[in-house]
């Protein structure tokens, strides 16, 4: 829960059992659209999070598995304070670091490609390796719709934001790694799925090796023209295919750890 350190997270999962005695919701004074009390968050984000889904259904988003898991995963819990207000906005917010958690959109786009992949499809989502855990949300999503996650950060203060911000959410199956995800992660593999949050130049070799057959890898790349593009490549019996989507705005890949 978020105890230690309550003012930043307004109203997030910590105040539910104390709401739990049963007393009727107190009514709030009227209060300017879009602002909300602290308390008034953990109730309230369920159904701006509702609209949210509703967006991302009418945006095209088919998968009843990603909608769903978008529409339990509290992104307010993930951004400062001053942000809050723009959580279930359709935006990438700063989470500090000089780096950003990508927009719902996005993040439920890439989940959905995921699962398109012919090992997902048949047997629902395995091990799924993340390059980016930034502030941790798109692991928690991804906590939802994949049997294992494996999220990888290279810097060390986004790694302990993360772990900080999952904590409370107890997801057993999320497993945080400090390193270059450029490296992949060997002993988690080989994946049904790899999800990058950064955009290279080029394809790492290792997220190919751990690829598993019939899985998916869905990463921002940049072209020859210079245009960031999401890729996804599919490893078959005989080999992988490529498929170049839409263009994309992602922070860049990097290499070692800082
Ligand atoms: N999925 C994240 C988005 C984070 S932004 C979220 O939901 O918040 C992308 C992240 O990729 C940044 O935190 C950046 O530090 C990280 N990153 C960039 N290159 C990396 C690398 N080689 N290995 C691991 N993380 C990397």
């Amino acid at each position: 829960m978020s105890q230690g350190n309550p003012p930043r997270r307004p109203g997030f999962p910590a105040r539910l059992p104390s709401l739990a005695n049963a007393q009727p919701a107190p009514v709030r004074p009227a209060t300017a659209p879009g602002s909300v009390t602290a308390s008034g968050w953990g109730l309230d984000s369920a159904a701006v999070r509702q609209r949210m889904v509703q967006r991302l259904a009418a945006g095209g988003i088919q998968s009843p598995l990603v909608l769903q898991a978008m529409g339990q995963v509290q992104r307010h819990g993930f951004v400062d304070s001053a942000l809050v207000t723009q959580a279930y906005e359709d935006t990438s917010l700063p989470i500090g670091w000089q780096q950003t958690i990508s927009k719902p959109s996005v993040v439920a786009r890439m989940v959905e490609l995921l699962l398109g992949a012919p090992a997902a499809k048949a047997q629902g989502l395995g091990r799924v390796l993340e390059i980016g855990t930034g502030c941790g949300y798109q692991a928690a999503v991804l906590s939802m719709v994949a049997r294992e996650v494996y999220s990888i950060e290279r810097l060390r203060n986004l790694h302990e934001k993360a772990r900080s911000n999952l904590r409370p959410l107890r997801l057993a199956n999320v497993h945080l790694l400090l390193g270059d995800g450029m490296l992949g992660y060997p002993r988690g593999g080989p994946y049904a799925g790899i999800i990058s949050a950064a955009g290279g130049q080029a394809l790492p070799t290792a997220w190919l090796e751990q690829l598993a057959v019939g899985g998916r890898l869905v990463a921002p790349m940049v072209q020859e023209n210079g245009q960031q593009m999401l890729l996804v490549v599919e490893r078959h019996e005989q080999g992988f295919t490529e498929s170049v989507l839409e263009a994309v705005h992602f922070v860049p890949l990097k290499s070692g750890v800082a």
